[in-house]
């Protein structure tokens, strides 16, 4: 197949449509839309090693056309620069017009090309780019977008603080290993891999750097609140930790998600241990994802957190989320309060009935009834609250979470009310049991059932888990569950 090769600045609008849509054809010659559908597995993959490449070698142009458009942009320039005489703000504002293509998408070309274009002397000579190996690994098509990116941000903080031809070996050393062309390198490695690499160089170039990195990273470490989300009922915050921090959160996550306890409805004489599938059975009983079960085990961190008597007061008093709600609605447990969100805004933000009811009976939280004319009609007694002393006993008796398999300990539970509190249930520990803020928020829809026998709690498993359909005490506490086994086997 021949393709004509015209230099493209002499041909004029048409011709240049007419070339592009050679091209196209001769693309879509080799590769018909649809036609990947029936063929061989292996040739797929070729076929898709193939695209890649063209892929990057498009990518190359792409970048280079970014670079070339923002050198014609620069600032020095003033109002003789590119951007500004076709009316945009800069070279980003100017591609991201002609390509359409995404702010981030846009910035990443100009920076890569900008690095990677032949640098001019005043006298018009040219010098080599700042980057040689990754312009020319990029020009061939053997170098991605995503590994040249890698490369660059790893390696261009250290240009003003290491020996340049230092720098310049690390560049040559990792544009190998990403091209496979490197001595060590039976494979060219992926641009994650090239990414991890690339920071190990940094360091080792910039001994030092770390430091400042930290102190900058310091300056930013944020844990932003955000602000309530209609459409969806959440409220959407953003956080950038500090790594050790993210380390230490990441190790609480693990211990409160990696399940210690096995289930408690394993046929008679397994305990599950044997056959380590406990993580299995466990798994079954859990239907959340793992950034669900973050976010619970976050719930039960500030929970307990809040009890432990060592959170500060505020004007003496311990934290109090205030919530409002009408007496109409909380008699007939339908309808809606209202929470405050706390913070600067002070934003107050509707909440359900159930979620209300679970507050109050968790504690940490004042109820504001009003009549229907908004009179204050009750402050919130701390009578539907268990006491310190009470909790202390049921965590005695239940030891963690009452329901097999969850592994949130006791200090981040809150205490359920069996008989509910609207039904003349008592605040009393024969009334009371430990649930993390996950099981007690969904107790009337999962189908887990708990009553007390002989003062005890006992549970009865979901329908949805197929097993015995009977009740069973339930316990996580050690020395409940030592006694038990004494029992059992006199
Ligand atoms: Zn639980």
């Amino acid at each position: 197949m021949s393709i004509p090769a015209p230099v493209f600045e002499t041909l004029d609008s048409t011709e240049a449509d007419q070339l592009s849509d050679t091209l196209l054809c001769a693309l879509h010659g080799v590769f018909p839309a649809g036609g990947l559908r029936g063929m061989g597995d292996d040739n797929l993959l070729r076929a898709t090693g193939s695209i890649e490449r063209l892929g990057r070698a498009v990518d190359a142009l792409r970048t280079e056309t970014a670079g070339e458009i923002a050198h014609r942009s620069r600032t020095s320039l003033g109002s003789g620069s590119l951007a500004v005489q076709k009316g945009c703000r800069d070279a980003v504002e100017l591609v991201r017009r002609v390509t359409l293509a995404s702010t981030g998408t846009v910035r990443r070309r100009v920076t890569l090309g900008t690095e990677t274009r032949a640098q001019e002397a005043l006298s018009g000579d040219l010098f080599p780019a700042r980057f040689p190996h990754i312009a020319a690994a990029l020009t061939t098509g053997a170098l991605g977008v995503d590994a040249a990116t890698a490369i660059l941000t790893a390696l261009a903080p250290t240009r003003t603080r290491a020996d340049g031809s230092a720098v310049e070996a690390a560049e040559a050393e990792l544009v190998a290993a990403a091209t496979g062309a490197g001595p060590d390198s039976a494979l060219p490695c992926t641009a994650d891999e090239i990414r991890g690499q690339a920071t190990i160089w940094r360091v080792f170039l910039d001994q030092d750097g770390t430091e400042p990195a930290e102190d900058k990273a310091m300056g930013r470490r944020a844990f932003s609140p955000g602000s309530y989300n209609t459409g969806d009922g959440l409220i959407h915050g953003r956080y950038a930790l500090m790594p050790e921090i993210h380390a230490k959160l990441g190790k609480v996550f693990d211990a409160c998600l990696t399940p210690k306890t096995g289930p408690a409805f394993l046929p008679e004489g397994d305990t599950g241990t044997e056959t380590g599938d406990t993580t299995a059975t466990s798994r079954q009983v859990d239907p959340r994802t793992p950034d669900q079960q973050r976010h619970d085990v976050f719930a039960a961190m500030i929970d307990g957190f809040a009890r432990s008597g060592q959170a500060p007061t505020i004007g003496g008093a311990s934290p109090t989320v205030l919530v409002s709600v009408t007496a109409d609605d909380l008699e007939s447990g339908t309808g809606a309060g209202f929470v405050s969100l706390g913070g600067p805004t002070g934003q107050t933000v509707p909440l359900s009935l159930r979620a209300i009811e679970q507050m109050i009976c968790t504690g940490g939280t004042q109820l504001v009834t009003l009549d229907q004319h908004g009179a204050l009609i009750q402050l919130g007694t701390e009578q539907r609250c268990f006491t310190g002393a009470q909790r202390r006993a049921i965590t005695l008796r239940d030891g963690g979470c009452i329901i097999p398999g969850c592994t949130i300990p006791a200090a981040w539970t809150e205490i359920h009310h069996v008989t509910p509190h609207a039904e003349d249930g008592p605040t009393h520990p024969d009334n009371g049991v430990l649930l993390c803020w996950f099981h007690h928020h969904t107790i009337n829809t999962s189908g887990w059932e708990i009553r007390m026998t002989n003062r005890a709690p006992h549970i009865k498993a979901p329908p949805w888990l197929a097993t015995d359909n009977h009740w069973h005490p339930t316990t996580k506490s050690p020395t409940q569950r030592l006694g038990r086994l004494r029992r059992d086997r006199a």
